[in-house]
């Protein structure tokens, strides 16, 4: 078989704020699966819970500055420029026009993967994706029983396999858990707490007094 281009790598979230969690998972997959890039892309109207009270360019500012230089991880605004919903399906697609032969691997944390059967148009991701589901702390998986079925024979074992085709499989992966949430960010922002070691500095320094309280008043995510 032909060899393909480099996997490239996506991971979306709402970033209320992005913190050392989601720059982990990003940067350990990044290498483990040895993805040409990761996409950290920010929802601008999450359809399964309120949209924060953070704008989603400050939430994408924050994810830009939490990358820094990092080489391999790049911030990607599409869903900021889309009007609507933020699908993760017309994000792929979109994705997928302008690579029309790369693979492209859909990163999820355990959470995320176990609602993946609620998304819009989900089995089409798959046409579009392959799927990594990643260990969160505190969030064990379960996978809904039609997800299960939707995948069943399509298991990856090692990286090369994702290598060799577009979409379709999906894979478990295990990282060094690390226990972060940006719900508890929030948390301890509204109590006047510190959040340094969870957040990386950049975004701590850009922190205006008009975030903190916008990030306060969102500190439980609303779901659906
Ligand atoms: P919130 O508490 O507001 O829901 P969050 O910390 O869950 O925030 P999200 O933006 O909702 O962050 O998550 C984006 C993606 O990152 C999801 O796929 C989620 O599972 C994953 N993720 C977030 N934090 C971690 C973590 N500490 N370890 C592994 N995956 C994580
Ligand atoms: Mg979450």
């Amino acid at each position: 078989m032909a060899a393909l281009n480099a996997p490239l790598g996506i991971f979306g979230g709402t970033f209320t704020p992005i913190h050392n969690g989601h720059l982990r998972l990003a940067l350990e997959l990044r290498e483990r699966l040895q993805l040409a890039e990761v996409l950290m892309i920010p929802s601008a109207k999450p359809p399964h819970r309120d949209a924060p009270q953070v704008s989603p360019q400050r939430r994408y500012d924050w994810v830009r500055l939490a990358i820094g230089n990092e080489s391999g991880l790049r911030a990607d605004d599409r869903e900021l420029r889309r009007d609507g919903r933020s699908y993760t399906y017309d994000t792929l697609a979109s994705l997928r026009e302008e690579h029309p032969d790369r693979p492209l691997v859909l990163l999820l944390g355990d959470d995320a993967a176990n609602q993946f059967h609620t998304w819009h148009r989900w089995r089409e991701i798959t046409e579009l994706a392959h799927l990594v589901f990643v260990e969160r702390p505190f969030e064990p998986p379960a996978p809904a029983p039609e997800l299960v079925a939707h995948l069943r024979g399509k298991r990856a074992h090692e990286a090369e396999e994702l290598r060799a085709r577009r979409c379709g499989l999906w894979m478990s992966a295990h990282i060094p858990p690390l226990s972060i949430s940006s719900t508890r960010i929030r948390r301890l922002l509204k109590a006047g707490r510190s959040v340094r070691g969870l957040v990386p500095e950049a975004v701590i320094s850009s922190f205006t007094p008009e975030d903190i309280s916008l990030l306060a008043h969102d500190e439980e995510p609303a779901t659906d």
